[in-house]
């Protein structure tokens, strides 16, 4: 028996009603093959990183227990953001739905499609609050605990939505 392991997952949309395609993302998470959605964070409203002139995105954190290694899990993120009809254009720009993989265990690699801890974790705040919501107490390998991170960064523009 291959042994489970706790990963987490970012989610974020600003397009084609992004509360909804974060949902459905979740629904998703829960649907790949050896994995299941154990907690979801609340889902936020922000405004964008990157190109000002694009609407704000709705972010959220997924924890999952997976039997799939890093690079499986990351190929089934980016099958569903295909399903749900990601099509990617300038960097950090409008998007129907972005899936990164945050955390896998406490692995750290950087490989060619894939760097862990997610490169941005540490300092996004969009990140770090719904994160902190799910794991205050998780350390972050390279960087510290979750609570910690979020007093060093800006949650001023998170809007907490409602359930
Ligand atoms: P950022 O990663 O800074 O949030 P982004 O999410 O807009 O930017 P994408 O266009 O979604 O970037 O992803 C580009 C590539 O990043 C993916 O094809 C993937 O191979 C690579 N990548 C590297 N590390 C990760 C990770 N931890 N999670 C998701 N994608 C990653
Ligand atoms: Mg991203
Ligand atoms: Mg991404």
């Amino acid at each position: 028996m291959t042994r489970a392991v706790t990963a987490y997952v970012g989610l974020g949309s600003n397009l084609d009603d992004p509360e909804r395609q974060v949902r459905a993302a979740l629904a998703a998470l829960d649907r790949l093959p050896g994995t299941s959605l154990t907690a979801a964070s609340s889902l936020y409203r922000n405004p964008p990183m990157g190109p000002q002139d694009q609407p704000d995105y709705v972010n959220a954190v997924a924890r999952l227990s997976t039997v799939l290694e890093p690079v499986a899990l990351l190929d089934g993120l980016l099958g569903i953001e295909q399903r749900q009809g990601r099509r990617r254009g300038r960097r950090w720009g409008e998007r129907i739905l972005d899936l990164d993989l945050l955390l896998w265990g406490e692995r750290e690699m950087a490989h060619e499609r894939l760097t862990l801890p997610h490169p941005g974790l540490h300092e996004r705040a969009f990140v770090l609050y719904p994160l902190a919501e799910l794991s205050p107490a998780l350390r972050v390998p390279g960087h510290g605990p979750v609570a910690v991170l979020c007093t060093r960064v800006d949650g001023s523009g998170l809007r907490r939505l409602p359930d």
